[in-house]
């Protein structure tokens, strides 16, 4: 399996840096995970189309994560307007509860009322685990109240024949967090703070990263999620003091052997 890092940042999108998404290539079928802003364009330019998509998974509403997901279910609805029968499949999209009224308030909100009628394209909540062709998804409520408001967070961890690869998504330190990563081949994580920033209940900090990292024995860390404030520290040599196990720093386009 491959995994494609669309972009490794949050809202502050520009050529280098775009929202924190990702594409899970597991071979025969393919996974976006995450769809903030810029996605669609590095989907692209990562050598994927929108119709090579199976699945379409979000860890929260956010827009860093979610803001392009409308547009993607637009090229799949106009895709049947203006060129009916030419699609050969349609991906489901998953995530919190709640996610096809979010859609439907999206269309509302934008005047383009697209969604109701529109059923080639299927919305999904997450459960707490989901057996979905032949890989079975875990989804862990997490902890991430940014502007003190609760959010629909979810870490994901995707196991695939015998392969664990883990997204935190946007999360504190919580035990949701920590049992998604459990042994993780894979755990991708947001690395919004440095070790001397502490938010609570919003993000981690890397000496918190480290912690669960190491506390659930993951192999192969990917550190994503930078704010540009933050680029001035040495954020991988902070998590590096704390945790044992391969990491790696998240860069647009990357490819990582899972
Ligand atoms: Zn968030
Ligand atoms: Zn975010």
């Amino acid at each position: 399996m491959k995994l494609t890092i669309l972009g490794s940042g949050t809202f502050f999108v520009n050529k280098e840096v775009s929202a924190s998404a990702f594409v899970l290539d597991m071979g025969d079928k393919k996974a976006l995970i995450d769809c903030g802003p810029g996605t669609i364009l590095r989907l692209s330019q990562a050598g994927f189309s929108f119709k090579d998509l199976d699945y379409i998974f979000i860890s929260h509403f956010h827009p860093d994560h979610s803001s392009d997901l409308f547009p993607l279910f637009m090229n799949y609805n106009l895709s049947d307007i203006f060129s009916p029968g030419t699609l050969t499949k349609y991906p489901t999209f998953y995530g919190p509860e709640g996610l096809g009224k979010f859609m439907l308030d999206y269309s509302n909100l934008v005047e383009l009322h697209s969604v109701e009628g529109y059923n080639n394209v299927k919305f999904v909540d997450y459960t707490p685990e989901m057996k979905i062709d032949d890989f079975t998804l875990k989804t862990f409520k997490v902890e991430h109240k940014a502007f003190n408001l609760d959010s629909r967070a979810y870490a994901l961890r995707f196991e695939i024949d015998g392969k664990v690869i883990a997204f935190s998504g946007d999360s504190s330190k919580c035990e949701g967090v920590q049992n998604a990563c459990k042994d993780a081949d894979v755990f991708v994580c947001d690395t919004s703070y440095p070790s001397n920033q502490k938010v609570n209940n919003v993000h981690m900090n890397t000496t918190e990263i480290a912690e669960i990292s190491q506390n659930g024995h993951v192999k192969k860390l990917v550190l994503d999620h930078f704010y540009p404030s933050f680029s001035k520290y040495d954020l991988l040599g902070e998590v590096r003091t704390g945790f044992e196990g391969e990491i790696i720093k998240a860069k647009d386009l990357d490819v990582i052997e899972v």
